[in-house]
């Protein structure tokens, strides 16, 4: 950030020369740094200035709306992958390499854990804390209960919910995630898409919720406008479920707001949640 406003200072005054010679010096470092920083592997240093530069056009309106709804991530992870850059030089040194996080979101090289993250015995599954390949629970029966407790509530108003995709084994998420860096590339891929070990959907807590025959809003933002989308919004917690990715709360969850994802976290944390108006990672204190 710094860094960022002494550049932009210095560009008011007009020194054309000197800034383009400063320029020119720190593109030069910058790239010495991402060449050094991928072990000195030219293909795939090329690779992370294309990467970092493609960041640069933010994506927006390319890929229909699912990928609208989770551009804005985008911005941060500009600053977060070009600070890091700058920063480290060459040297990979452990303990700063292992907070380097890629255009995805995703802290770089990160391995799949042994075990799952349970903080204050809660399950935690987001960018930073995956989940171990071999992590395999099923939908949890406790969550199933709470929907169909819901959904029946949610009758009485006129509304039929239906979860249209709860557990998802880390198996079926590589499919589908390989399917769609197949057909849109990774880093198109990666706004739209959690990685294998990284989805919520692997914890069988998740669920993705629309109304029967109004399939054009599932998985899609417009759930958040419809009346059904509101009066989940604002009674899931009651039931144990919270909005899992709140509008504004980008930085925080990793994901863009999903008014149709849904994670099960009892009545008394959802409720508390709910009504300090915060994330899973911040009422576990995560970073
Ligand atoms: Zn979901």
């Amino acid at each position: 950030m710094k860094r960022k406003n002494k550049y932009v200072k210095k560009k008011k005054t007009g020194k054309g020369l000197t800034i383009t010679l400063l320029v020119t010096a720190l593109v030069g470092c910058g790239l010495v740094a991402i060449l050094g920083f991928n072990g000195w592997d030219v293909e795939k240093s090329t690779q992370s200035v294309q990467t970092f530069f493609g960041l640069s056009h933010a994506p927006s309106e390319q890929a229909g709306s699912k990928l609208d709804v989770e551009d804005g991530k985008t911005d941060e992870q500009i600053e977060k992958t070009s600070g890091d850059v700058t920063e480290q030089g060459g040297d990979a040194g452990s303990e700063r390499r292992e907070m380097t996080v890629d255009a995805g979101g995703y802290i770089i090289d990160q391995q799949l854990p042994e075990e799952p993250t349970y903080i204050n015995q809660v399950l935690l599954a987001n960018k930073k804390y995956p989940l171990p390949s071999t992590f395999a629970p099923g939908e949890d029966p406790a969550a199933r209960e709470a929907f169909d407790k819901m959904a029946a509530e949610a009758k009485l108003s006129g509304f039929n919910l239906t979860a249209f995709s709860t557990y998802r084994s880390f198996e079926y998420q590589k499919t589908l995630y390989d399917r769609y860096v197949e057909r849109d590339g990774k880093e198109a891929a990666d706004t739209y898409s959690a990685r294998p070990g990284y989805s919520e959907h692997q914890t069988g807590l998740a669920f993705d919720i629309g109304e029967v025959n109004f399939e054009k809003h599932w998985a899609s933002s417009s759930f958040g406008e419809t009346e059904a989308g509101k009066w989940l919004a604002a009674n899931a917690h009651r039931f144990g479920f919270i909005l899992r990715y709140p509008e504004g709360k980008e930085d925080i969850t990793g994901y863009m707001h999903e008014s149709w994802h849904y994670r099960y976290v009892g009545v008394e944390m959802a409720t508390d949640i709910y009504n300090r108006d915060i994330t899973l990672e911040e009422y576990l204190d995560v970073k």
